[in-house]
C-alpha cells in the first residue's frame, strides 16, 4: 500500500471547470486518500456579501448576488458534467432556495453560518460527481458530521479521528473520499466554520486524524516566497522549510497557509507540502522538522490591523507586579497580545483584535497613562537569526534605515526578528528588506 495522503484544494484551484479537471488528474495520479476542497473562488466573500445584505434588508444585493452564484455554477456543471448534469443542477438549486430562505427568514448568526457553509458543499458536491463521471468511486463526506469545535470553537481532534477514520476505512479498494475544509458542527450543535482561509487548517486536522504520511496543500502559487508576492516584487519559492518557520510566517500573515494549520501536522510529525495546482509540475515547498542553515534570511511575512497599546505606569514602585496586572487585563477579554516591549515603568505591546479595546482601555487606566495607535503593521523577519551570528541585525536595519520603526522584538527565539510599521509603511519596509537581505531573482 503506497503512502496515505490528504490533499487540499483552495478556491482558484477548483474555481472553474477546467480546473476542477486539473484537480481530478491531481487527485488520481497522487492517488489521494482524502481530498478536502474550499468553495470556488468567490463563492464564501459572495455569501458573506449576502448574509451581510440580509441583515440591512438589501433584497437587491441578495437576489443579485444569487444570480451571480447561479450563473456561476451553472456555468462549471454545464462544461464539467455529462449524465449527471441534471442532478448537479438541482443540487444547485436546492442550494440557492436554502440561501434565500434562510435569508429571508433570517434568524441572526445562526443562519449566517449555515449561509457560508454552502460554497463548500456546493463545490465538493460537483468535483464528486465529475469523479464519478471519470469512473471513479469517489466518496462524499460531510464535514460537519465530524468537525465539531467546543464552545471556544476549537476542534475536538479526538472526536474527528474516531469519526472521520470510522468513514474513511475503504484502506486498500480504490476510493476517493471528499470532504470540504472550513466547515463544522460548533458546541451548539448548529453548522458554523474554522475561520475565513480556514480549509487548510481543516485539511491539517483531518489528514492527522486519518493517519496520513502526507498533507499537501494545492494552491494558486508555487509554494511559500521569501516575501508577499501581493505586494513585494522579484519573490521566489522556497524549496525547504521547518515547522516552525511556517508556522511563524503564517501566523504573521503569509495567506498561502492559515495560521493554525502547521501545529497539528508538527505534533503529528507530518510532512506538509505546498504545491500550485495550475503547474503540478513545479517543486513547491516541504514543511517538515529539518531545519535548514544555509541561509541567514529565509522569508519575510507582514501582518496588518495591528494596534499599538502604550501603559506607561505612575508609579515606579509597581516595577514588579506591573506585568502581571497589565497582563491579567488582556487574559480577561481573551484578546493574544503579539509583540510585547517593556522598559522600567513602560510597557508597549500590540493586539490584532480590537473587540474589547474599550474595555482593556478601562482597566488600563488606573495603572497609569494608556496610549493607542491603529493601522499599523507587524513585519517578521525569519532565518537564522542567531545572536552569535554579528551583523545579522545590522543588515536587517540597514535595510530599513529610512523607515519609521515603532517596536522591535528580537531575542525571544533563534529565528525571527518582529519589526512594527505604520501600515502605510508597510510596502516600503517589505521592499527595502526583500532587496536588502536576498540576492534578487535567487531561488533555491
Ligand atoms: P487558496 O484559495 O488556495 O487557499 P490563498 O489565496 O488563500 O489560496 O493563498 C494563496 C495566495 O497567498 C497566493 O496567491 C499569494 O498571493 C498569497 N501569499 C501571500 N504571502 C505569500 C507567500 N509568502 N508565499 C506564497 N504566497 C503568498
Ligand atoms: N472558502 C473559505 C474562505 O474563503 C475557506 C477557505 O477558502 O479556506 O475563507
Ligand atoms: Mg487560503
Amino acid at each position: 500500500m503506497g503512502m496515505i495522503k490528504t490533499l487540499k484544494f483552495g478556491g482558484t484551484s477548483v474555481g472553474s471547470a477546467a480546473n476542477m479537471r486539473r484537480v481530478a488528474d491531481i487527485v488520481v495520479s497522487e492517488g489521494a486518500r482524502l481530498t478536502v476542497l474550499s468553495a470556488m473562488s468567490g463563492t464564501t466573500d459572495a455569501l458573506v456579501r449576502i448574509s451581510g445584505a440580509a441583515r440591512g434588508g438589501d433584497r437587491e444585493t441578495v437576489r443579485e448576488t444569487v444570480e451571480m452564484l447561479r450563473e456561476k455554477y451553472s456555468t462549471c456543471i454545464d462544461e464539467l458534467l455529462g449524465d449527471c448534469r441534471p442532478a448537479a443542477r438541482d443540487r444547485m438549486e436546492e442550494t440557492l432556495a436554502l440561501i434565500a430562505n434562510e435569508t429571508f427568514t433570517y434568524r441572526g448568526e445562526v443562519s449566517d453560518k449555515l449561509i457560508l457553509a454552502q460554497g463548500e458543499l456546493l463545490t465538493s458536491a460537483i468535483f464528486c460527481f465529475h469523479m464519478q463521471e471519470l469512473g471513479y468511486r469517489a466518496v462524499l463526506l460531510t464535514s460537519p458530521e465530524f468537525m465539531h469545535t467546543d464552545p471556544e470553537g476549537k476542534p475536538d481532534t479526538g472526536r474527528l479521528s474516531g469519526e472521520l477514520t470510522r468513514l474513511v476505512t475503504q484502506t486498500d479498494a480504490e476510493i476517493y473520499y471528499i470532504a470540504q475544509g472550513f466547515i463544522c458542527t460548533d458546541a451548539a450543535g448548529q453548522v458554523s466554520n474554522l475561520g475565513r482561509g480556514g480549509s487548510d487548517y481543516s485539511a491539517a486536522l483531518m489528514g492527522v486524524a486519518i493517519g496520513s504520511d502526507e498533507v499537501q496543500i494545492w494552491t494558486d502559487i508555487d509554494g511559500m516566497h521569501n516575501n508577499d508576492p501581493r505586494v513585494v516584487e522579484r519573490t521566489f519559492p522556497i524549496r525547504r522549510m521547518s515547522f516552525d518557520e511556517a508556522a511563524e510566517l503564517a501566523y504573521f500573515g503569509a495567506k498561502i497557509l492559515h495560521p493554525a494549520t502547521i501545529q497539528p501536522c508538527k505534533e503529528a510529525g507530518i510532512n506538509v507540502r505546498l504545491k500550485n495546482s495550475m503547474e503540478p509540475q513545479a517543486e513547491g515547498t516541504l514543511i517538515s522538522d529539518a531545519e535548514d542553515n544555509a541561509m541567514d534570511f529565509h522569508a519575510i511575512a507582514a501582518k496588518d490591523g495591528i494596534t499599538v497599546v502604550r501603559i506607561a505606569s505612575a508609579r515606579m514602585l509597581m516595577a514588579y507586579g506591573f506585568l502581571r496586572k497589565v497582563f491579567e487585563v488582556f487574559e480577561k477579554y481573551r484578546t493574544p497580545v503579539d509583540m510585547i516591549t517593556t522598559s522600567e515603568v513602560e510597557v508597549s505591546l500590540t493586539i490584532d483584535s480590537t473587540c474589547h479595546l474599550d474595555e482593556i482601555i478601562r482597566e488600563l487606566s488606573p495603572f497609569g497613562t494608556v496610549e493607542v495607535e491603529r493601522d499599523n503593521t507587524i513585519v517578521c523577519i525569519v532565518g537564522c537569526i542567531d545572536y552569535q551570528h554579528v551583523g545579522l541585525a545590522a543588515r536587517i536595519f540597514d535595510g530599513v534605515r529610512e523607515v519609521p520603526l515603532k517596536m522591535i522584538s528580537y531575542g525571544a527565539n533563534h529565528r525571527s526578528m518582529a519589526i512594527l510599521v505604520a501600515t502605510e509603511h508597510k510596502k516600503q519596509t517589505l521592499q527595502a528588506l526583500n532587496d536588502r537581505l536576498f540576492d534578487s531573482g535567487c531561488c533555491r
